[in-house]
């Protein structure tokens, strides 16, 4: 059965482009009834950042992309934590070098960056360790076998390196991008394992993914380049491959390369699912906390390097796990679009029921709307949801909901507010004194006799109504706003703002 995993290194907070990873592998796994797993591959601990572990989990929790398995979520496969299974990578890396396609090497690091220095000045600045320069470096290749033990006895520092062959195409079949091929010509002799007793990423991620039995790797295109490198190190171990998929990149905007965590701040949107507070008191900021919906959030993402092939694009998860392939994800990298974002917000704060986005409200806001009941908040919310986009914007957009407004709009009030408006808002207030049930159809007929006897447009007499009551120059209906301000909120306002 199809297992797939997620595997984040803590060296840093998720951003947009691995919490879509994420998702397409929960997809994935959900739509073939696997099992999504989160693995945590923190290894290389001078990479390690405190706080990204957590920011992780809390940021997929956010998400809703739930593992099956993983730190915290139990599992027959765990430790998920590599630096939990580090004694059982050895063994691997010394399988490697006993059948022959891995070897010790001993250079130190400084030896390393002579030799690299070395290569620069004579202009060969991609000098790598491989097989044509590997015959001149410290090695259980190039070293008599004693001289090896002896070092190994002795403690000296070594790294287990990969032998990468000669001249060959390695080739796989990647589920997003057909066939990749790649000769090893242009490939190094990558580390495996260090003296640190720490294996390497590319070691630690292929014995990991077969112990747990991973059957599609599915992650950024940015893992492309290492992906040979693990064809051969499956053959290497005579264990079956997983299947490949190497997700696309998210542009900027404008297309202009890839898109990074500064762009965010820089471009006014945000790049990460929810804050981030770094050490040093920098803040990058999230979604979560810029007032998305999780949901919109992640429907945004779906689409950014996949189409379901039909015109649908509001998705709820269980129709995104239903409608989701990997064969309908592009290979062409992804343009982020934040006015798309904001769309799918808008879609989804429309879509959520007028009493949720009341207690929302409530939460949201909080003790200016203390003493406002649900029915009324529920009621302001179905007036104002069209209009707005993020929670808030009900309260903000909606303020005169709330309270007598101190401002008037200074276009309408110029353009509209003319020398018999007075007059006319103090005869139209005579005629809302009158009404008894303050209904809005109510309001509404009295208000088309009124201005059908002054032989008045509806434009002439509406906005300065509006005027009147809310302070601005658009918003909905002006029958529903006074029915739900009550006919005396409504009478006061005629009578104070009338001047
Ligand atoms: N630890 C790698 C990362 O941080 C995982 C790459 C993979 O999925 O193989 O993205």
């Amino acid at each position: 059965s199809v297992r797939v995993r997620f595997a984040p290194s803590p060296t840093g907070p998720l951003h947009m482009g691995g919490v879509r990873t994420a998702l397409y592998n929960y997809l994935f796994a959900k739509k073939n009834n696997g099992t999504f797993i989160i693995r945590i591959e923190d290894t290389d601990q001078t990479r390690y950042v405190e706080g990204a572990e957590a920011y992780i989990m809390e940021a997929l929790k956010w998400c809703g992309i739930t593992p099956d398995e993983g730190p915290g979520y139990g599992g027959e496969y765990g430790p998920y934590k590599q630096s939990e299974r580090k004694e059982m990578y050895k063994p691997y890396a010394e399988k490697l070098i006993e059948n022959g396609k891995a070897y010790y090497a001993f250079d130190t690091s400084e030896e390393l960056d002579a030799v690299r220095k070395q290569a620069q000045k004579m202009k060969m600045p991609n000098w790598q360790y491989n097989s044509v320069t590997r015959t001149s470096m410290q090695n259980s290749l190039t070293l008599p076998e004693d001289e090896v033990k002896k070092r190994l006895e002795n403690g000296d520092p070594y790294v287990i390196r990969f032998k990468m062959p000669r001249n060959r195409d390695v080739r796989f079949e990647d589920k997003i991008r057909g066939w990749v091929v790649v000769n090893t010509n242009n490939l190094d002799d990558k580390v495996l394992y260090k003296s640190d007793g720490m294996p390497t990423y590319h070691l630690a991620n292929i014995v990991d993914d077969h112990t747990m039995k991973i059957t599609h790797v599915i992650r950024g295109e940015e893992w492309l380049p290492s992906a040979p490198l693990h064809v051969l190190l499956y053959e290497a171990f005579e264990w079956k491959a997983p299947s490949f998929a190497h997700c696309p990149l998210l542009l900027r905007p404008d297309g202009n390369g890839k898109l990074s965590k500064r762009d965010g701040d820089r471009l006014g949107f945000p790049v990460f699912p929810i804050d981030w507070h770094t050490k040093e008191g920098e803040k990058y900021s999230g979604y979560r906390e810029n007032g998305y919906f999780s949901g919109a959030f992640i429907n945004m993402l779906a689409f950014l390097g996949w189409n379901p092939g039909t015109t649908q694009e509001i998705f709820s998860i269980e129709e995104m796990i239903e409608a989701f392939t990997l064969e309908r994800v592009s290979k062409a990298g992804a343009k982020f679009d934040a006015n798309k974002t904001n769309w799918f917000q808008q879609q989804y704060l429309r879509a959520t029921e007028n009493d949720i986005l009341a207690e929302l409200l409530k939460e949201e806001i909080g003790q200016p709307l203390k003493d406002i009941t649900n029915t009324y908040l529920s009621k302001a919310c179905e007036l104002m949801k069209e209009r707005s986009t993020f929670i808030k914007d009900i309260y903000e957009e909606g303020n005169y909901l709330f309270a007598n407004p101190t401002e008037f709009d200074e276009k309408t009030v110029r353009k509209k507010w003319k020398e018999n408006a007075v007059t006319l808002m103090t005869e139209w207030q005579a005629v809302l004194s009158e009404i008894s049930d303050f209904e809005a159809s109510t309001i509404e007929k009295e208000f088309k006799s009124f201005i059908a006897e002054k032989e008045l447009g509806i434009g002439k007499v509406l906005p300065l109504f509006r005027l009147v009551i809310t302070g601005k120059g658009m918003g909905p209906s002006m029958f529903e706003i006074t029915a739900l301000l009550g006919k005396s909120e409504t009478l006061i306002r005629m009578e104070q703002n009338t001047s």
